[in-house]
């Protein structure tokens, strides 16, 4: 067979012309499989989204009653061992009424499993992970969802986790009144001067100082003020929430303090009045004013954290 040049010209061009218009097909083929595939997604990931975001609100203030369940079984007398897994557990027993809650509003299969309660970037916020699997028309859809829960307001555990109920401790007037509770552990460790702690009295609620930065508390009226509202400071030294709930006095996160206030004629030197200090570090101080019968008990570094060195070095 013999195929002269035109022919193979036009052999050549048809085949060129075959091919392309096959790219093209599947090109097409390709884009429109895409773009109905993206539209299928977007749809369903927008109905889950709006579900989910809902969930996120309520994980919000469900994780904040979670750790409160906690701070009430302090109250009640009884330990809490490991905060996380305490407040897990009544989390999840709190999610599970809410995922029914979800499943009739919604028309949905929800199920979900706290995944971890831990501190987050701010003393004053607790992080929650909650694994969420929605399911929905046969489309599943799973999710890690975080979520932050301020713990301002709620009490502050330390006091009673570490002391203990039958110390005595009354809680009234939105103050811890530690009547004779710290002044007999004072005794029991052999610290100086217990009885400058009888009827010392602390902030119950956790509440965040605004005094900030805090060597301002040297101004005038500052300390007054702050003492008057009960504010909570944050300190490197102090213990956090979820080890407040264990009686932790001290803990390697980052935490907050609080002055445990005396009313004493007494001018002994004692345990400086950082609860941190009272309860785990131990160094005592002196009064700011000794003749002031509140005046704070405190050292010198806790001094120049406030603001409280005088002039003249004192
Ligand atoms: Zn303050
Ligand atoms: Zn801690």
């Amino acid at each position: 067979m013999k195929i002269d040049s035109k022919g193979n010209i036009l052999v050549g061009s048809v085949a060129i012309l075959i091919i392309s218009l096959l790219i093209i097909a599947i090109f097409i083929i390709t884009s429109i499989n895409y773009l109905e595939n993206e539209n299928i997604e977007l749809k369903s990931n927008n109905n889950f989204k709006y579900i989910i975001d809902d969930y996120s609100r309520n994980l919000e203030v469900l994780g904040r009653d979670a750790i409160a369940d906690a701070t009430q079984k302090v109250y009640n007398g009884l330990p809490v061992f490991n905060s996380e897994n305490q407040i897990k557990k009544n989390l999840n027993k709190k999610l599970e009424e809410k995922n029914k809650e979800f499943e009739n509003k919604y028309g949905v299969r929800i199920s979900s499993e706290v995944l971890s309660v831990e501190n987050s970037g701010s003393p004053w916020k607790i992080l929650f992970k909650v694994k969420l699997k929605v399911k929905k028309d046969n489309i599943n859809y799973s999710n890690i969802i975080e979520k932050n829960a301020s713990i301002e307001g709620l009490r502050d555990p330390l006091p009673l986790a570490k002391l203990t109920i039958a110390s005595g401790i009354l809680t009234y007037d939105n103050k811890i009144h530690y009547k004779n509770a710290i002044a007999g552990y004072m005794v029991i460790h052999h610290f100086k001067s217990p009885e400058s702690y009888i009827e010392a009295t602390a902030p119950l609620y956790i509440t965040k100082c605004p005094y900030d930065p805090y060597i301002h508390h040297g101004d005038p009226g500052v300390l007054d003020d702050c003492l008057k509202k009960g504010y909570f400071h944050e300190s490197a030294d102090g213990s956090c929430y979820l080890c407040r709930l264990e009686g932790k006095g001290k803990c390697p996160h980052y935490g907050f303090e609080v002055f445990i206030q005396t009313h004493t004629p007494i001018k002994n030197e004692s345990l400086s009045c950082s609860d941190h200090v009272v309860f785990a570090d131990h160094y005592n101080g002196e009064k700011i004013d000794p003749n002031d019968w509140d005046s704070l008990i405190l050292d010198s570094s806790h001094r120049k954290k406030y603001g409280l060195v005088k002039e003249n070095g004192q």
